[in-house]
Order: structure tokens, then C-alpha cells, then sequence
């Protein structure tokens, strides 16, 4: 990052509006749910980052979405989404009718933890995957089914060309969070998802 671009990270950091300050604060509540993503000590990935060294996490210490996109609430009307991420210019942004929707913004987080993960170490999204996997299949009898249908090579193909990538560490960390938050599965991942028919 450039001088111009701390000027401006700083000045949007000082100056943000009510709304965008109320997101801000949402995503640093929700980091309790993404203890697993940000290589938290204790989460689902600590025998995997387990060291003798003293100081071993300084080298996997992840930031939190919060403080590594820029949180803008926008209207996003035009283009159908209620909220997106944009890997390249570290935005995080959501749709001004959803500033408020818990499972808007737990969506675009499991994006952004996807994104910083995937940065710092593809082994340990590879792990992340292996122990959702197994977290998630005594909760959900049909998990199997699920993924081979939201996997389907074909049918993945289209729902990316209509919605964005969500790969299999997106979905199953999506039923993770729906099953903590006791909600319907499919909430957090949205469109319309409804698996009661998978
Ligand atoms: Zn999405």
C-alpha cells in the first residue's frame, strides 16, 4: 500500500458515516462466529497451527475483514446483489436495504475470510474444508448430496454466471453459521437456496 492510498484508507477510516460505522461494528460482533477462518488459537484449525515455537501465530496472524476492506453501504439496486466483496480493491460493501440483515453481512464476510485465508495459505483452507466437513455431516444427514449438488460442474457453471463463486468452503461454512444461528439452511448463503429438497 502507497502513501496516497494509507491517506486515503486513513481519511475514509476518520470519516465514516453512521451507516457504515454501524456495519463496521456488526463485522467486529460477527468475528465471534469466524474463529475457525482467522486462525484463532482456539478455533477449528488449532491442531493445525499448533507450534512449539513461542511466538508461532505471529507468521499466520490474519486480520479480520474489518480491518482489511473498506466498508461502504451503497445502493446496489442496479446490479440485484445485497451486498458484494471486491478481492482487488479490498471493498466490502452492502446494499443500503440490508445494512441491517445479519445474514447479509455474515455472507460477505465468509467472502472475505475466504479471500485472506486463501492468501496466507491454500494447506489451511484445504484443512478448513476437511474439518467443516466433518463438523457439518452429523448435522446435516444429507451433506454428501448437497455438495455433489451444488458441485455439479454444469450446474456450477450457471449459478456462478448468475451469482458469483461460492465454492464448497463457502457453502459449508454458510450451513455452519445457519445451524449456530438456528436458522432455516440456506439463509446465510441466500438465493434462494433450499436444500429440504436435496
Ligand atoms: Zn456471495
Amino acid at each position: 500500500m502507497n502513501t496516497i492510498e494509507l491517506d486515503e484508507c486513513y481519511e475514509w477510516w476518520n470519516f465514516r458515516p453512521d451507516n457504515v460505522l454501524q456495519v463496521c461494528e456488526k463485522i467486529k460482533e460477527y468475528e465471534a462466529y469466524f474463529t475457525d477462518m482467522s486462525l484463532n488459537k482456539n478455533g477449528l484449525l488449532k491442531n493445525y497451527i499448533a507450534s512449539p515455537l513461542e511466538h508461532p501465530l505471529d507468521e499466520l496472524l490474519l486480520y479480520n475483514p474489518s480491518s482489511c476492506f473498506k466498508v461502504c453501504v451503497n445502493d446496489l439496486t442496479d446490479y440485484g446483489y445485497a451486498g458484494c466483496v471486491n478481492k482487488q480493491n479490498r471493498i466490502l460493501a452492502i446494499d443500503n436495504l440490508s445494512a441491517n440483515k445479519k445474514e447479509v453481512i455474515l455472507h460477505e464476510m465468509i467472502h472475505a475470510h475466504e479471500i485472506l485465508l486463501e492468501e496466507k495459505s491454500i494447506l489451511l483452507r484445504d484443512a478448513l474444508l476437511l474439518e467443516l466437513y466433518n463438523k457439518l455431516k452429523p448435522i446435516y444427514p444429507t451433506l454428501d448430496q448437497i455438495i455433489k449438488h451444488h458441485a455439479n460442474f454444469y450446474r456450477y457453471k450457471q449459478t456462478v454466471a448468475d451469482n458469483g463463486e461460492h465454492d464448497i468452503l463457502f457453502l459449508l461454512k454458510s450451513l455452519e453459521l445457519d445451524d449456530v444461528l438456528k436458522v432455516k439452511p440456506g439463509t446465510v448463503f441466500g438465493y434462494d437456496m433450499d436444500i429440504s429438497t436435496i
